[in-house]
């Protein structure tokens, strides 16, 4: 008969089968001839102790090993020690392979459930689960982003701060929270944080002062789809207001209208201009506030930045007064952070996959019903399919004595190098985002 355990370093003595699994009796295969500690002295027995260690299920049910587990005393060092049992973790009351089956686990059962299937607390799933994560970010490290986007997403409850690289359109990382007081100690220790040249965020203050404190030589670049959209917000709400005085049925149809006002004029038919046209005979505001929107739109044809400034400043000059209270969030957004809206006009860099970013994070709230945020981060940004779209295969010249698998080649030594050898390497910059977002449609992450 095989042993229950089959494992080389225990001997099952006797198998307890109940309900809600079993209770394995056991003892140690292996005693030390000399001491571990010392490595020299000879060890005496010195008595016993009953201990038990959680292993991994068996047919479904959690098991426990008893262990009547030997203690030595040295005669050398005079330490006592239990008898090594390489099958056990520890660092826990469990075996290794308990943790392993937990690190294979938990990406795809909730802490919660995966306690109950081994009959550990929900304290050591989350314990395992946390070095797991240790190990796995020793080992994989993402190039830090040239242009570097700061996103927030709402995940289980919460604003958290997705670190993107917008040339790569990969996530570097994803922040517990978008709060200063977490943000400035990543950054401040963020690896080659000089590397990133370029920040594109959405107009919270925060981020803008995390990056000047953190990363002096960056510049900011306000996402011009956030100062674009508030356009379209004041024309809303002076469509809600006009609503709100009118008919139930022309009420009705003026709701259908909506889209017909935030699409840009050019691309609306002619039958569609004419309906409009007619809603403006009725409402001459709300005619001003569509130009006003189109009018603002339209700084962003312009190709250089004085231009754009000159034509925001003629905008601005043109809000009638009654229109003033509605465009007013967009005149003090532009006050606040006017070099930022126009250093767009310098390095046209936007995160133009925000939309994609905000349904994957609806996405995982849904999948990720019941766990925590560290592993919806982990199963996103550890997802190895993305990451390997996100990578890219580098050939550098490198010295011969170099050793291999740095980050980055100074140019002195390309320049200078003789005895050069070219070398292939994989860079990885993080998960690729239409990756992810094709592997969440495809109900991968269920
Ligand atoms: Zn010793």
């Amino acid at each position: 008969m095989t042993d229950f355990l089959q494992l080389q370093s225990l001997k099952t003595l006797q198998v307890e089968s109940q309900d809600d699994g079993y209770i394995i009796h056991a003892e140690g295969t292996g005693q030390p001839d000399t001491c571990p500690l010392c490595g020299v002295g000879r060890l005496h027995g010195h008595g016993s102790q009953e201990q038990s260690f959680q292993d991994a299920p068996v047919r479904g049910k959690p098991v426990v090993i008893v262990i009547q587990r030997r203690r030595y005393r040295c005669t050398s060092c005079g330490k006592t020690l239990f008898e090594p049992v390489a099958a056990l973790d520890g660092k826990r009351q469990a075996t290794a392979r308990l943790v392993r089956y937990i690190r294979e686990q938990c990406f795809t059962k909730t802490f919660a459930a995966l306690a109950r299937d081994v009959a550990v607390d929900e304290k050591t799933v989350r314990h395992v689960f946390a070095d797991f994560i240790e190990d796995i970010e020793a080992k994989i490290r993402f190039r830090t982003p040239r242009v570097l986007g700061i996103d927030e997403l709402k995940i289980i409850g919460q604003y958290r701060a997705m670190i993107t690289n917008v040339e790569r359109k990969t996530v570097f990382d994803l922040r517990p929270s978008r709060a200063k007081a977490d943000l400035l100690p990543y950054f401040r220790n963020l690896r080659d944080k000089d590397a990133v040249e370029w920040v594109t965020m959405d107009m919270y203050h925060v981020y803008r002062q995390v990056v000047h404190e953190t990363l002096p030589q960056a510049r900011i670049v306000v996402d011009r789809f956030h100062i674009q959209r508030m356009a379209n917000e004041a024309l809303e709400t002076l469509r809600k207001r006009i609503r709100k005085d009118l008919p139930t049925r022309q009420r009705l149809k003026l709701k259908d209208e909506r889209f017909l006002l935030l699409k840009r004029l050019h691309d609306l038919n002619a039958d569609n201009v004419e309906r409009m046209r007619e809603w403006f005979r009725q409402f001459p505001l709300l005619s001003e506030a569509h130009a006003l929107k189109e009018g603002f739109l339209s700084i962003w044809d312009h190709k250089r930045r004085a231009d754009a400034e000159a034509a925001y400043g003629r905008w601005e000059a043109n809000i009638p007064a009654e229109l003033a209270a509605t465009f007013k969030p967009i005149s003090t957004a532009v006050h606040n952070w006017h070099g930022e809206i126009f250093a767009y006009f310098e390095q046209p860099i936007t995160n133009a996959y925000t939309e994609s970013v905000n349904r994957l994070a609806k996405d995982m709230n849904r999948m990720g019903r019941g766990y925590s945020f560290e592993v919806i981060r982990a199963r996103m940004l550890y997802n190895l399919k993305a990451r390997k779209d996100g990578a890219v295969i580098e050939e550098v010249l490198m010295d011969d004595d170099e050793p291999a698998g740095f980050e980055f080649v100074t140019a002195t030594r390309l320049t200078k190098a003789r005895r050069e050898k070219k070398v292939r390497r994989v860079v990885e910059y993080g998960p690729y985002i239409p990756t992810l977002c094709r592997l969440l449609e495809e109900g991968h992450f269920e």
